[in-house]
């Protein structure tokens, strides 16, 4: 049986190389997502200072790509940008996974409440 690879290479154009770039794309990002496209950022380059946002479907098919490349004479150093992003990036992926946690929770709790209410109904006259 052949088995299903969990990510897939897509292909875009970077204004900053000139040059078309291979992204393995995990297809766990598309994990729980209602909206889409949704952005996806990362760092790329030889100095990590090529800032990238990719627009990514619900078929892992990029929508749009964002380029963007970080100088020292930007408002922020180029390190700390760096820093920012990863931290940023890291946070939102943190906080979009506790919100999936809540969410069922949620779930679970409506669905007791639902049964209780029930409960109540049926025994109190
Ligand atoms: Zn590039």
């Amino acid at each position: 049986m052949k088995k299903e690879m969990d990510y897939l290479i897509r292909n875009y154009f970077c204004e900053v190389c000139k040059n078309n770039h291979d992204i393995k794309l995990s297809k766990n990002l598309l994990e729980n997502r209602q909206k889409f496209p949704f952005s996806h950022s990362f760092l790329h380059g030889e100095l990590k200072n090529i800032l990238t946002t990719l627009y990514i479907d619900k078929d892992l098919e990029i929508r749009g790509v964002d380029v963007q490349e970080l100088t020292d004479d930007d408002l922020f150093s180029k390190d700390q940008v760096i820093s920012i992003t990863d931290t940023l990036m890291k946070e939102v992926e943190r906080l979009r996974i506790e919100n999936l946690k809540l969410n069922k929770q949620l779930e679970i709790f409506k669905k007791k409440k639902t049964v209780l209410e029930k409960n109540q109904n049926g025994y109190v006259k």
